[in-house]
């Protein structure tokens, strides 16, 4: 369901529930084999800058999480290192490296899904954004389209088990 209606919003549209289009990214990309978490990057205004779901294997990249695809196209789409006024959407709350990209990409608003005490780098781990070295840290919300998130991982996890 959620990918229909990621269907339906096309880029440059304001959607009212942007996490369903971070669920359906991750949809898609558990449907192709990778761990499935997908993100959306939002302009000032509300409207869609880019999308992306997981893309390891595929771009055999341990950089292609979803959060750096994103914020990748949304900062070729403003022709910009930074996204200012920009908010981040993401199933699963960040490791340790999107979350850097997340400071140096100024991002105004993190949003994520369920929580990842194994990998996270926002609330476990490394807490990138409460260290002194950190020099820009977003608005986080966390807990947000929380259980769908995490049915899709426990999903994905328990078909390779
Ligand atoms: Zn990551």
């Amino acid at each position: 369901m959620a990918a229909k209606l990621a269907d339906a919003v096309e880029r440059g549209k304001r959607p009212e529930r942007p996490m369903d289009l971070a669920l359906a990214e991750a949809e898609g990309a558990g449907a192709r084999g990778e761990v499935p978490v997908g993100a959306v990057v939002l302009g000032p205004d509300g409207a869609v800058l880019a999308r992306a779901g997981n893309r390891t294997l595929e771009l055999r990249d341990p950089s292609a999480h979803a959060e750096l695809l994103a914020i990748r196209a949304a900062c070729a789409a403003l022709q910009s290192e930074r996204l200012i006024d920009c908010d981040l959407y993401v199933s699963l709350e960040p490791c340790a490296m999107c979350a850097a990209a997340i400071s140096f990409a100024r991002i105004r608003r993190l949003y994520f899904g369920a929580s990842d005490p194994k990998g996270g780098g926002v609330e476990h781990g490394a807490r990138v954004f409460d260290q002194p070295t950190c020099h820009h840290a977003p608005e986080v919300y966390g807990g947000i389209g929380e259980s769908a998130a995490a049915a899709l991982l426990k999903g994905f996890f328990a078909a390779r088990r």
